[in-house]
């Protein structure tokens, strides 16, 4: 439930500070590997300066160099299942919604599992998902259990979900979250807030994830307590 900024430091950065290295595990003819290499490899020496400039500086060197990449990435993603994105209106109308993502969200939202070449490399450690604009990579067994939904409404309602199809719709909830948050802002401020409060006080702090987590997928979260409400 990570969101973009740690993703998007581990493609350009290669370990240390200030060295920048291209993606790599991208089927071939998928990426413009060399386009982006070139870039990234002509602004390494720049980027020593610009880190130390803070995070600022620092999101625009990534929303350029990275962003070149997801956009890519989102040609080979698909959008939500129909049946799926049935079940994320419902919630988004019901009355106590208030209002973190939009329809235009959810129709623009494109999905990759992270065993898709070149994009497993975003979702590290035990990430369930991270989003990276409109594009959300999901750890396998919630990308499967989205692409594969047979839900309806009152399959949530009552309780019915598998556990797998559970935690891909309230991980849903929150990855839209964000793909409203780069939309609003885009991906420059997205990266430089969001920077800027893990560099301060840590990744439990960033004010864009505690937004998200409000929404699902925790216990305590508004999604988990407008279904209990329902029940
Ligand atoms: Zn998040």
């Amino acid at each position: 439930m990570m969101s973009a900024g740690v993703g998007l430091l581990s493609c350009v950065f290669d370990g240390s500070p200030g060295r920048m290295s291209c993606p790599t595990g991208a089927a071939p003819g998928e990426v413009s590997r060399n386009a982006d290499c070139s870039t990234a490899e002509g602004s390494a020496r720049e980027s020593t300066d610009v880190a130390g400039q803070g995070p600022a500086a620092l999101a625009s060197v990534l929303a350029d160099t990275g962003g070149k990449y997801v956009d890519d990435l989102e040609r080979d993603a698909d959008g939500l299942p129909p049946d799926f994105a049935a079940v994320v209106r419902e919630f988004m109308a019901l009355e106590s919604f208030p209002g973190a993502f939009a329809e235009k969200d959810l129709r623009n939202v494109h999905i990759l599992p992270a065993s898709h070449p070149g994009a497993g490399r975003f979702l590290t450690g035990d990430h369930a998902a991270i989003t990276l604009d409109s594009l959300v990579i999901f750890e396998d067994e919630r990308y499967d259990a989205i692409v594969t939904w047979n839900r309806r409404w009152d399959d949530v309602r009552a309780g019915a979900l598998e556990p797998a199809q559970d935690r891909a719709l309230f991980t849903s909830l929150h990855e839209l979250v964000h793909v409203r948050q780069f939309r609003e802002i885009g991906r420059e401020q997205f990266l430089s807030e969001y920077l800027a409060d893990a560099v301060r006080s840590g990744e439990q702090s960033v004010e864009l994830e505690r937004e998200a987590y409000a929404i699902a997928p925790g216990d305590d979260s508004w999604a988990r307590e407008a279904i209990a409400a329902l029940r």
